[in-house]
């Protein structure tokens, strides 16, 4: 019989989505996923945009979108023959609210890990030209892998440190989080202007230059100094 604390529901509740702690049997619950467009000048160069500090811009992905870990296999989706790897910082907070100002903002990050933004080239294009929105391009199955997350407690609050991907070995990008166009803290007194964060939000903070297509059995090793590594098989 249902009561006030257990409800009736009529389908199974959904499964929380959540990210391992490095070195710890906890697990961080993700509430959404915000990621920022173009925030890193030789990004935006080669995707044919001004480097110009525009406002960010934001999108989003499915908090069921992220395949969290560290040795991860990604499933090539469908309706796509061009994705692209792109490699971020990715911060987690816990803690939220609205219109948090810049010197707070840090007081909200629970941590840091290394993610993918996982993207369906041909599909944003095509959003793009039609100006129609970026989900089918951005926000599909397993498009946001995931390494664990370092507590910033544990490593601080990085604001400098290589960010990098290989595939198959091989160089594809490397930057630094020095160039990020908006920092980190800029980036959720921001984001806090237009939408309420909750404890449990990822953001992703962007791609420095590089970005590039895999394909089936491509083996990708991302990584942040200072914050972690995640592997990505391409099934
Ligand atoms: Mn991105």
């Amino acid at each position: 019989m249902p009561t006030d604390t257990q409800p009736a529901w009529v389908i199974p509740p959904p499964p929380s989505v959540t990210v391992p702690i490095k070195a710890s049997p906890q697990r961080f619950p993700i509430h959404r996923v915000y990621c920022v467009g173009r925030n890193y000048a030789a990004h935006a160069v080669e995707m044919g945009h001004d480097p110009d500090r525009e406002p960010p811009f934001f999108f989003q992905k499915n908090p069921d979108n992220v395949l969290a870990g560290s040795d991860l296999v990604f499933p090539y989706p469908g309706a796509s023959t061009d994705v692209h790897h792109e490699i971020e910082l990715v911060v987690a907070l816990a803690r939220g609210g609205m219109d948090i100002p810049v010197a707070q903002a840090l007081d909200c990050v629970w941590g840091y890990a290394v993610g993918l933004d996982m993207t369906r080239r041909d599909l944003q294009g095509e959003a793009k030209r039609q100006g129609r929105p970026w989900e089918v391009g951005k926000a599909f199955e397993y498009s946001a892998p995931c390494s664990p997350l370092a507590a910033a407690a544990e490593i601080g609050h990085p604001t400098q440190g290589r960010v990098w991907l290989t595939v198959n070995g091989q160089p594809r990008q490397a930057g630094d989080l020095a160039q990020m166009i908006w920092k980190v803290p800029e980036i959720i007194a921001y984001l806090s202007r237009l939408f309420t964060l909750r404890p449990g939000d990822l953001i992703m903070t962007g791609t420095p230059a590089g970005v590039g297509p895999v394909q089936r059995g491509d083996v990708l090793l991302g990584g942040i100094d200072g914050v972690g590594q995640v592997r990505v098989t391409v099934s």
